[in-house]
Order: C-alpha cells, then structure tokens, then sequence
C-alpha cells in the first residue's frame, strides 16, 4: 500500500465527496484502495469533462490530480469501493461477476449533478476472479475516445475524464502497459445488480437497489401504483431510445450482456465496440464472438432480451406477471419510432409522411447491396441536391442503376421540403467524425510510443463531430484496407 493515500493534497479536499452509493451498505459492496502503478504519466484529459464537473483546469494539470486518478493516492473524504453484480453473458446465466478493475472513488458533487467516480484498471478487487485487475493502454485509450466522441453524438454514455499510464507491464496475449481511465456518471448500476441480488434471494436487498434507483434518478415512478413496473418500463424505455441512437449512427457495442447494461439507459464498458465502416447488416466487431451474436442487426432484440432478464429479476417485487410483461411491451413500441425519427432526420425530411418507411427501408437495402460506407454516405447526402448530378453520392454505389432509382425517389419526396431546413437538419445528424477503429489504431500507436498528440486530436475532433474541423478531412475518410484486419475482442 502506497504511504501516500492517507495524505491527500489541498486541492483534493476541496472535492465534495458525497458517497452516495455507500450507504447501500456493505451487502452491496467491498471498501478497498486502489493499487498504486509505477511512475505515472499522463495520456488524455477531457477538459470540457472537467468543466462540467467544476473541477480546475490547473487541478487536472496538478500531479495531485495525476497520482489520485492513477489510484496511488486517496482523495479525502472519497470511500473507495468494487460493487457486486452478476450478469448473463452471451446468453448464458454467469452467476457472480462485479466490479473486477474497476474501483468507485465514491460519488462526488458537481455542478452537472451527483457523479459517480470510478477508476478502472485500479487493480484487484474482491470480484476479480481470474483477472489481474489491470486495463492496457490501447483498451483505455478506446474507451476514453469514445466515450467522449458518444457525448459528442449526443448519445447516452458514461463520461471519461482522463487516461493515465504506466510502463507497468500488463500481460495480455502480449505484454502490454497498464493505464488508468477515470469514468462518470450519474451512476454505473447495471441490470447485472439487480439480477445479483434476486438470483441470490436476497430480495429485502433487491427492494433496497430498486428504491435507490427509483429515488435518485426515477423519482415519477414512485407516484405510480405499481412503482417496480413502473421502473421496469422507464428502463425499458431509455434503452429502446439508446439502441435508437446506436443504430442511427452505426455503432456495434460489441458485448451486451446484462452485466454491460446501465440502468440508466447509457452505453457502458466500451471494449470490442466499432463503428461502421461499410455497412453491412451482420457485422460482428468483437473477435471473441463468431456467433454473432452482438451483430449490428442483432442489438435492438439482444436489448430487449435483456431487458427482459431484468424484468425477471424484478418478478420479486413485481407481485402481477403480466405487469412486467406489459411494462417491457413499451420497448416494442418506442424503439422503432425513435429509429425512425433518427433516419426522418437523418434524411432531412422535416415533416413525416406515410412513406417514409418505405423511403428509410429502400435506403438500408440500396446500402447494403453495395456495401457502402455509412458515414460517408450520410455526411455527403447532406449536400445531395435534387436538381443536381449527385455525383460523390452516386461514387459510392457500384450498381449505379440502383442508385439512380432511389435517388428519383429520394428527390421527389424533398420536393415538399424546405432545402435550408434540411441541409441544416442533416448537418447536425450525420456526423463528419465517428471513432473508426483504425483512427484509434493510430493513435494507439502512437501512445505506444509517447506520443500523444493523435489522442488529443483525435478528443478535439470527436467531441464537435458534426463540425467541419478544415485541415482535418483525412480523419472523416475511407478506411485503408489494413483497418478490415484489426481484431478486438472482450475485457483487455
Ligand atoms: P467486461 O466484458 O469487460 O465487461 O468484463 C466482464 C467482467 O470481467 C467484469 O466483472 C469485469 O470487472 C471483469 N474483468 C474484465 N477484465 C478484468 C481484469 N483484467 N481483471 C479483473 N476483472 C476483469
Ligand atoms: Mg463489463
């Protein structure tokens, strides 16, 4: 144990650390320290994060700030702690998991609400089992990436405020380094909790997690008559919006099993995620998962399957069967509406009209027979013009003829809307800059090496995405044909 963690500086103290979670009690839980790494060093810092958070810029410079979010030394009046959950993974009940690298420095303040503080990579915990507590580099760097890049898209997401690293070596199927990612957000309870503790019977402890959640972050659900159902269908509301946006922006997560499901409706524990290159409806991102199955294509049923393990989780506190099953009904309704309110915009059709559907189905179809690339595709449709050839459209489609026909029918529909409207409209929801793998991939390397300037062009970039960025337009290319050969898998 580091000397240090008793010994916080000046600037720690001044954290306001609430330690909300901790009065759950210790059945929810395990206090413990960080385990200190090597010779820290900085590798990203999200400032706009800090900010929102009313920390000082010249804090998050401070080798104060570098030591506490490396966890080698304590923030005073924080009370570290790995939570307890279990989970379904890959569609099979896995009993007991929990916070196995991941250490919660407590809930702290802030001018954006109460957060939750973790850090992840902070070494062993009670709930490590085979693990070494450890996260890589490369994994960190993706996961503060694109945490700040989901935000940036407006998509629901746990923050990261930094990454730190070590030289200390980290065994994966290579020896890697170990880095640190400090996270928020408002909380990291998963579906995983709430199967934990009913799977275990312990269900005075179930009805404490799901009053905790109700109260903090669902409080209209109390003034129901069925509180507990009237959560379920909250939750089950919030993830339809959320595999809503992921779908609309062509991001594959990767590994949604229920212990990576937040109950707050956020995209959580980015591993093997990807965004889209071609779009192709079936495509895998995650090396560990030949099945498929966390397809693309696959997400919004996986999320509903999930769903309805936490409703089964809940059945203890939900006396009526079918109220459950009524409150995870709203799913069906609201995820397909909330799609399709994301492609209207994405179209640019200001107003909605009977066949629309049709005009959306027509375009995933004529995208996927070509392969085509869906960022690309989206971002140069906000410059299509009716009138004109649409040529850097029309270069990304191999069957021409096909395109040709879509296109009149794209244009005879706009011709009911307004072109400033809809240039505007599509601007702002197709972005130019999405975290393609091989772009992490470059900036890994580079970190690799000490270099960290690709991950802070890369953090500039992707948290103004819809911007144009001038000089920047090779970041919102192609990938080059190496990026098809990168293989992500789970956990590292
Ligand atoms: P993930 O697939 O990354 O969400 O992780 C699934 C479970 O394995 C969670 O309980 C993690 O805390 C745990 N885990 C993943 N990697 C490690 C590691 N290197 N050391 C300890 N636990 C880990
Ligand atoms: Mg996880």
């Amino acid at each position: 144990m580091n000397a240090a963690i008793d010994e916080p500086l000046a600037a720690t103290s001044t954290l306001k650390w609430v330690n909300r979670f901790a009065r759950l009690g210790p059945d929810f839980y395990t206090e413990l320290q960080p385990t200190p790494l090597p010779s820290p060093y900085w590798v990203g810092r999200s400032r706009a994060l800090a900010r929102e958070l009313g920390l000082e810029d010249s804090w998050l410079e401070s080798a104060d700030a570098l030591e506490v979010l490396t966890g080698n030394r304590g923030a005073a009046g924080s009370r570290p702690l790995a939570s307890v959950y279990s989970g379904h993974q890959f569609g099979v009940w896995a009993g007991q998991l929990g916070d196995g690298r991941a250490i919660m420095l407590g809930d702290l303040q802030t001018p954006a609400g109460t957060q939750e503080v973790q850090l992840k990579g902070a070494g062993l915990t009670p709930y490590s089992r085979m693990g070494d507590g450890r996260a890589v580099l490369r994994s960190s760097i993706r996961e503060f990436l694109c945490s700040e890049a989901m935000h940036g898209l407006g998509i629901p997401t746990t923050r990261a405020l930094c990454v730190t690293g070590s030289d200390a070596p980290v065994r994966r199927e290579e020896i890697e380094t170990a880095a640190v990612v400090t996270r928020t957000s408002p909380s990291f309870i998963r579906f995983g909790h709430f199967e934990h503790f009913s799977y275990s019977n312990q269900h005075a402890q179930l009805k404490t997690l799901a009053d905790y959640v109700i109260d903090q972050f669902y409080p209209a659900c109390r003034e129901t008559s069925q509180p507990y159902a009237a959560l379920l269908q909250a939750v089950s509301e919030r993830t339809a919006h959320l595999m809503a946006a992921w779908q609309a922006v062509g991001f594959c997560h990767g590994v949604m099993n229920t212990d990576n499901m937040s109950i707050l409706g956020l995209t959580i524990d980015y591993g093997p995620f990807q965004f889209l290159d071609a779009f192709e409806p079936g495509h895998i991102c995650n090396h560990s998962d030949p099945q498929g199955r966390y397809a693309y294509n696959k997400q919004p049923n996986i999320a509903y399957w999930n769903l309805f393990c936490l409703g089964q989780a809940l059945l203890p506190l939900i006396a009526e069967q079918d109220e459950a099953l009524a409150a995870l009904e709203s799913y069906k309704t609201v995820f397909p509406q909330a799609l399709e309110d994301r492609l209207r915009a994405k179209l640019g059709l200001t107003d909605e009209q009977p066949e629309d559907r049709e005009l959306i189905e027509s375009t995933f179809k004529l995208l996927a027979s070509n392969k085509a690339d869906y960022s690309i595709f989206w971002r140069r449709l906000c410059r299509f013009t009716p009138q004109s050839g649409h040529e850097p459209v029309r270069d990304l489609f191999f069957d021409r003829e096909s395109f040709d026909v879509w296109a009149l029918h794209y244009s005879e529909r706009l011709a009911h809307v307004d072109q400033g409207l809809r240039a505007d409209l599509m601007l702002k929801n197709n972005p130019k800059f999405v975290l393609r793998n091989h772009l992490g991939e470059e900036a890994i390397r580079a970190a690799k090496l000490k270099d960290f300037s690709g991950v802070n062009t890369l953090l500039t970039l992707l948290q103004a995405p819809f911007e144009e960025h001038p000089g920047h337009d090779s970041f919102a290319d192609f990938p080059p044909d190496w990026a098809a050969s990168i293989e992500i898998s789970c956990s590292s």
